[in-house]
């Protein structure tokens, strides 16, 4: 557990008390170039969590430097993401918004001899880099003089040049051991339309360069990030120093977020969705908050989820059953249990009379008596679950077959008479007897039968349809493969959607989107909000009952 400390809080209460800063400010920073996955959700839930704990601020802002990537529709998705979370920003900010002070600020840096246009070509300065064990090269173009710096650069901006025949570059060291300091690109050519600056700008600033100021300018005061930026701290404070930025911003990074077969990078999400492996950004089998919502999840399950995976300088991975613990936890009190019957088996139980019919009353939450209690139709024909018959069963099975008796739950024994086949010698339909003195409720303790199954009124039910997951993903490893470029869409699951056609209680007439209920042995379900419609709802399995997982 977590809750109370962690590194980062630390420093930000010491900062607080030796006056450092007078105020926390944090800011959850995305790229607008694809959905938020749950791994953003941690970086969310640090930064607004801590900053809330200090009752200090944080932004939103989008890092959109690079226009290739980024569009309108990931900008209001991410913002009615972070919303649906459960968390205000401060202010909304754009990167794009300081492009003409992060242009002074790159003009400075040629005015002080910290930064130069280079001519070579993209795999040229690949090559000049060096490696980790050989210092890289000088670029000829190196030593321009100030002004011809300054004049390629300003024509750079004017749009002089093609994409990729310039760069400008930090003048910092060839050879130092880090190679994020071997002269760094700081902007790079692109004529391309930007989602908020239009046309306005043909440069544009890399994440290096454009992060810190971006940081600096809002008067961030602590900048968390994920460990794969930690090589990147020294740039990131140079260029808070070498720029002159009036706020110096920590950055301060914690590990990622990793769930077992699941695919956390947005470049992979972005794969699956464009090859047509899943239905959208918000597939309900997508590890995506929208995913995630429209699957059934709770903000307050993913929070807490998070909260519990702690923060740490270490990135392990966690067990996906781990996450559904969580929304199994938040719903067990909440959601109202009823009974869903998702491959039916008709029933007839013809001892019953013809045009009867009765109304059980059932517990709405036997956990949380204070839901109430719903009513359920009975009568003479009702459907129950195919796997609740067999016709030759193996020892230790309790549910239905020829001559065995078993509780309806809520209702009556029944008892297995007569099976009936089509001509392909499938069973099509059971008759049973049932005993009125066995009603749910009624102290009857004449005999004991060792099953319990559940069913619906076949004439009152509601026709229903039942979507099934398992994991998209069928390798547990998947992250740990991160930068290999063997396909991880070798490893989608081809059975990870089930379609079934059933029925649910006559009480669930009036479902709307993102209602959530617990289905009797089968799981928790969430209505899906593009799918149903009123004459016929339909249901994303959340989760099922069982859990491996311990806490
Ligand atoms: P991806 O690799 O999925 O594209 P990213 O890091 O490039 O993710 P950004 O939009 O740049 O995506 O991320 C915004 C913030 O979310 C960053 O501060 C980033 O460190 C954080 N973040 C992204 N993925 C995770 C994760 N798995 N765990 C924790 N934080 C994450
Ligand atoms: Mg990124």
């Amino acid at each position: 557990m977590d809750h109370n400390s962690n590194f980062i809080r630390t420093i930000m209460k010491e900062d607080l008390e030796t006056g450092k800063h007078k105020e926390i400010i944090t800011r959850f920073p995305p790229e607008p170039n694809g959905y938020l996955h749950i791994g953003h959700a941690k970086s969310i839930v640090i930064n607004f969590g801590l900053a809330d704990e200090f009752n200090g601020k944080t932004n939103l802002r989008f890092d959109d430097t690079n226009p290739l990537k980024e569009d309108q529709e990931y900008v209001d998705a991410i913002k009615e993401d972070v919303k649906w979370l459960g968390y205000e920003w401060d202010e909304l900010r754009f990167a794009s918004d300081y492009f003409e002070e992060m242009y002074n600020r790159a003009v400075l840096l040629i005015k002080k001899g910290k930064a130069y246009v280079d001519d070579l070509t993209p795999e040229q300065i690949r090559e000049y880099r060096g490696t980790l064990t050989e210092p890289g090269k000088e670029s000829p173009y190196r030593n321009r003089s100030v002004e011809e710096n300054l004049d390629l650069f300003e024509r750079m901006r004017n749009g002089e040049f093609e994409d990729g025949s310039k760069v400008l570059r930090a003048k910092i060291d060839m050879a130092s051991p880090n190679i994020n300091m071997r002269d760094p690109v700081l902007y790079r050519i692109y004529h391309a339309t930007h989602h908020n600056t239009g046309d306005k700008w043909c440069i544009y600033p890399m994440y290096d360069f454009a992060h810190p100021i971006e940081d600096a300018i809002e008067g961030v005061t602590h900048s968390l990030c994920t460990t794969e930026f930690e090589d990147h701290r020294p740039l990131y404070e140079w260029v808070i120093r070498e720029c002159e930025m009036e706020n110096q911003p920590q950055q301060i990074e914690f590990g990622r977020l990793n769930i077992s077969n699941t695919v956390m990078s947005k470049r992979k999400l972005k794969q699956l969705v464009e090859e047509g492996y899943v239905d959208g950004w918000d597939d309900p089998r997508m590890p995506t908050i929208s995913g995630l919502r429209r699957r059934g999840y709770t903000p307050e399950a993913i929070r807490e989820f998070v909260k519990e995976t702690g923060v740490s300088k270490s990135s392990g991975i966690v067990d996906a059953a781990m996450l559904e613990h969580f929304v199994r936890e938040d719903l067990k009190l909440k959601a109202p249990r009823t009974m869903a019957v998702l491959r039916p088996l008709k029933v007839v139980i013809t001892n019953y009379p013809e045009d009867q019919v009765e109304m059980l009353d059932a517990e709405i939450n036997p956990e949380n008596p204070e839901m109430g209690i719903r009513q359920i139709p009975f009568s003479r024909e009702i459907y129950i679950e195919r796997d609740d018959f067999m016709e030759n069963p193996p020892k230790k099975y309790f549910r239905l077959f020829p001559g065995n008796e078993v509780r309806l739950k809520h209702a009556y024994f029944i008892k297995c008479e007569e099976v009936i086949k089509d001509e392909n010698g499938e069973v099509i339909e059971l008759r049973c007897t049932y005993d009125p003195e066995t009603k749910s409720g009624s102290g009857f303790t004449g005999r004991k039968v060792k099953g319990t199954i559940h069913w619906v009124d076949a004439k009152h039910a509601i026709p229903a349809e039942f979507r099934l997951y398992e994991p998209l993903i069928n390798d547990a490893d998947e992250n740990e493969k991160e930068n290999e470029e063997k396909t991880f869409l070798d490893c989608v699951n081809p059975n990870s959607l089930e379609i079934v056609q059933g029925f649910i209680e006559p009480n669930m007439k009036d479902v709307k989107p993102y209602d959530k209920f617990q289905f009797f042995r089968h799981g928790y379900f969430s209505v899906d909000p593009k799918l149903s419609t009123k004459e016929k709802p339909v249901f994303n399995r959340i989760v099922s009952l069982k859990s491996s997982f311990k806490l």
